[in-house]
Parts: structure tokens; sequence; C-alpha cells
């Protein structure tokens, strides 16, 4: 019982996860959507402090996600979308660390961009937030949530939305995509009508130029329109089987999934994965840019098309 009693105080010492300790007043972002994603990748990775306060060298630690969290809400807010956190505990493949330990548990946060004509689909954008252990993890994976900010903000622009847009960040995708699982289970629970699910991981390397993007295992009729999209702005796209990310949760439970990345399976790749050299001054911000582009025509025409 002391045991027990201890282990309860000191999660408490150790929790301090009260948002209203969290002094969470950031700066406006710069209006400029690539310079707003530069803003966004150095905060997220420590290169940049998020404020006085606060700084997020890696988001691995409940500390360091909940920062995470806080920062791209504020971030959110500044575009008018409020973000929604979905709270959830995933039992462990090792029934031993669930009983000894605590079940998984995990945050991920979503905000919606809303149709203009009361449309029941969704098209899903996610990303996840987390990182390795005392990783910067600005390739991996801060550069696809720099995306993600970049379309939505384009998306806002865009007066006939057709379809809803869900962007969502998932945690702990480093631990065997855990937050994707149980986000895509709460999707079905709640009779979400996806249209499909686009999951974006690695999108800031190209260190051979050619702003080539890999697109990972989309059902036809979405790799054509990427295809199409790409073939207009001058990117090549290669299409994988790779399945190792999130988006291989959305498929598990029958939805049109696919990822999209940076050449991972031809090899022009961060060679900084999951180390302390993921760093902010590794990323190319132009081929961020032009994956912002192609993402942001792709849904464009997902969203104005019946
Ligand atoms: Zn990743």
């Amino acid at each position: 019982m002391k045991l027990i009693y201890t282990l309860v105080i000191l999660t408490l010492l150790l929790g301090c996860n009260n948002p209203k300790d969290i002094n969470l007043k950031i700066e406006n972002l710069p209006e400029k959507t690539i310079d707003a994603q530069r803003e966004l990748v150095s905060v997220l990775t420590g290169n940049n402090r998020l404020n006085s306060d606060h700084v997020i060298n890696s988001r691995t630690t409940p500390k360091e996600r909940l920062l995470t969290r806080h920062y791209l809400s504020e971030v959110f807010n500044q575009l008018n979308l409020n973000t929604i956190e979905h709270y959830y505990r995933q039992p462990n493949a090792n029934f031993l660390i669930d009983l000894l330990v605590s079940p998984f548990k995990g945050t991920n946060f979503y905000t919606v961009i809303p149709s203009t004509t009361n449309s029941k689909d969704y098209i899903i954008l996610g990303a996840h937030y987390d990182t390795a252990r005392n990783c910067p993890g600005a390739n991996d994976n801060a550069s696809a949530m720099a995306l993600l900010y970049g379309v939505s903000k384009k998306l806002l622009n865009v007066p006939l939305r057709q379809k809803n847009v869900m962007i969502v960040f998932f945690d702990q995708e480093e631990e065997e995509l855990i937050g994707s699982k149980a986000f895509a289970k709460y999707l079905k629970k709640n009779d979400y009508e996806v249209h499909s699910v686009h999951t974006f991981d690695q999108i800031g390397w190209d260190k051979d130029l050619d702003k080539a993007v890999e697109i990972e295992l989309a059902p036809k009729e979405i790799e054509d329109i990427y295809k199409a999209k790409a073939k207009a702005l001058q990117i090549s796209i290669h299409t994988t089987k790779v399945n190792s990310t999130d988006h291989q949760s959305f498929r598990d439970l029958g939805y049109n999934a696919l990822g999209i990345t940076e050449e991972f399976a031809n090899g022009d790749t961060t060679p900084f994965k999951d180390t302390p050299n993921d760093t902010f001054d590794t990323v190319d911000f132009d081929f961020l840019e032009s994956s912002t582009k192609l993402v942001f025509e792709v849904v464009h025409h997902l969203i104005t098309q019946n």
C-alpha cells in the first residue's frame, strides 16, 4: 500500500501538467506562409524559444508533448481554428508493462476546417508530433507539422469547400503508431464519414534538389490526383509500398489511406532521423514550400469536386 501511495505522490509531483501553470503566450507568426513555417520548425525544435519561460528541445516526455500541443493550439488559434484533444489509453503489447507500469496513454489533437456546404465528408490530414528521446525532430516530424499549418492557411482562403478537412497531430508514432491507432478507432467509433486519410512523415530533406515526393500505398484514384497536380507543378512522384508509419493504422481499419514523405525508399532522406542532429538547419524549406503547394492543390481538388 505504501508503494502505491508513493507512486501516486510521485506521479503528481512529476506530472506538473496543469496548463494553468504554463505561460503559453507566443508572438504572432509571420504573415508569409513559408516564414511562418520556418518559425514553427524553429520553435518545435528548440532552435527558437517558445517564449521567455519555455523551450521545446524534443517532444518525448509528457511535459514536452504538453508544451507542443499548447504551442500548436496557440498557432492554430491565430488562424481562428480551435483544437480539440483526444485522450486515449491503449494496452501495451506486453501485458506485464500494463500491469506493472500503466497502460499506454497519450493525447492526439485535431482541428477542423469546416465545409461551407454542411457536408458530412471528411478528408483527414495527419502528422505525428512526438520524437524519439532527446531528439529535436526537425525533419521527423516538425517538417510535416509545418506543412499541415501551411496547407490549412491556404485552405481557409478557399471560399467554397464541399468537404470538411480535419488536421490531426498524432502522439506516440515513435512507439509503434499508438496514437494514430487510437485515432483511427476514434473515427470509427464516432461514425465519421471519411473520404481519405493522408499522413505526412518527414518532408524536409531534398539533397538532390529535385523536389520529388514519395507517396506510399495510395488508392489508385488518389494516386492519380497527386500525379496530375505534381505534373502541373513539375514535381515528380515516386510510389512505394512503405507502410511503417501512421497511414497503416487507418488502412488496418478499412479506410482509404496513404502516406506522403520525402524520397524515403529512394534514399534521398535525412541521415539524422532519430538522432540529436535532426536539427532546424538541416531542413530544406524550398522543398517544404513546394510540397505544401502540392498537397494544397490535391486537397483543393478533393474539396471542390463532388
Ligand atoms: Zn516520423
